[in-house]
């Protein structure tokens, strides 16, 4: 068996590189708060927050901008997300080598789930693990 591992064994989280939270808003309501949510997670977390995208983009249904994160960051980030998401829809997901499963099967929703676009996302990928993160917290989560 390659990798130790059963076939039909659990999955390991070794597959998982890193993750994504993307943060959902609407341009004409919701991007103030979307902005409020952006600079409290730059000043509490060392992340890689992503530029604005105001309209769709790849697999994403409406306007978002992504959060890249270690595995590390994941305790304290993700129930912080959970407390203050407000009414923003959040999809956090991890990185492993298929995009399309990630996306679709595996993530967490936080808020409303929305569509994604399977279409748009590939079944391989190669491992991508987190950015350097590009925030300078001052404040602890
Ligand atoms: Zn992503």
């Amino acid at each position: 068996m390659t990798g130790g591992q059963d076939a039909d064994g659990p999955r390991s989280t070794g597959e998982i590189a890193s993750y994504h939270a993307h943060i959902y808003y609407d341009p004409a309501t919701t991007r103030p708060e979307a902005e409020r949510l952006r600079n409290w997670i730059g000043e509490r977390f060392s992340v890689t927050l992503g530029r604005w995208h105001d309209v769709k983009v790849g697999p994403h249904d409406q306007a978002m901008y992504q959060v890249a994160f270690a595995r590390e960051i994941f305790p304290e980030f993700v129930p912080w997300l959970m407390l203050n998401h407000g009414r923003l829809s959040v999809l956090v997901h991890p990185n492993t080598t298929n995009p399309r499963r990630d996306h679709l099967d595996d993530p967490i929703w936080i808020g409303p789930a929305l569509a994604v676009r399977a279409e748009k996302l590939p079944e391989h990928a190669e491992m991508e693990p987190a950015p350097a993160p590009n925030t300078h917290p001052v404040h602890r989560p």
